[in-house]
């Protein structure tokens, strides 16, 4: 068992296909928890306040930031997403892996200020196919979908930064990529340090 629950930031552009992946992983595994972020863009159909995102008022969440309850924010596209600190603590405190669904910014952010957290990218097996996706979705005018792509080609270039890149071809293989990664996580050397002392401490009694 290692001191607390993982940290794992999962990215890739818009339309890779992250929210099936992640709706996947935490349906098939019980040891995850998804982190809720605020944001100032508005519901789309079918989202509901508290399950895909807190909607906010700019005002709002200037006043999150100015409180100190995010732990990372971005603007993104004309609006502000933030990850809430304290529900991730508290549920990695529990044990539990706490994944965050954020953008790239906001993801070196988190390896700044935790670096023991796991970067994952999902990329779409090619370009063609994402914006097949994004158009597909129908959720998006063509001007939200062009400004989406030339986002992808900015986040492209942070790619290398992450620890590792799934491809998300096969939602199933790429599923259980993503939880071996995170549970491998657990037996880092870094993540058991009290198991580590204890070991140590008993030797040295020796
Ligand atoms: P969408 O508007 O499609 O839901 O999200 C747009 C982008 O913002 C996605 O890449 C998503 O991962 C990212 N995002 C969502 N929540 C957060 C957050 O709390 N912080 C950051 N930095 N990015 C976020």
């Amino acid at each position: 068992m290692s001191d607390h629950g993982i940290l794992a930031v999962v990215s890739g552009f818009s339309g890779a296909g992250k929210g099936t992946l992640m709706r996947e992983l935490l349906s098939r595994y019980g040891n995850y928890s998804l982190s809720i972020s605020a944001t100032t863009r508005q519901p789309r159909e079918g989202e509901v306040h508290g399950r895909e995102y807190f909607f906010v008022t700019e005002e709002e969440f200037l006043g999150m930031i100015n409180e100190n309850k995010l732990i990372e924010h971005t603007r993104y596209v004309n609006h502000y997403y933030g990850t809430p600190s304290e529900y991730v603590f508290r549920q990695m405190e529990a044990g539990r892996d706490v994944i965050l669904e954020i953008e790239i910014q906001g993801a070196l952010n988190i390896r700044e200020k935790f670096p023991d957290a796991l970067l994952l990218f999902v990329a779409p097996p090619s370009i063609e196919e994402l914006r097949r996706r994004l158009t597909g979705r129908g959720t998006e005018g063509p001007e939200v979908i062009e400004a989406r792509l030339k986002r992808a080609v900015e986040e492209a270039g942070g790619m290398e930064q992450y620890d590792y890149l799934l491809i998300n071809d096969d939602l199933d293989r790429c599923v259980e990529e993503m939880h071996q990664l995170i549970q491998a996580q657990h037996r880092r050397v870094s993540n058991n340090r009290a198991f580590i002392r204890r070991i140590q401490d008993e030797l040295n009694r020796i």
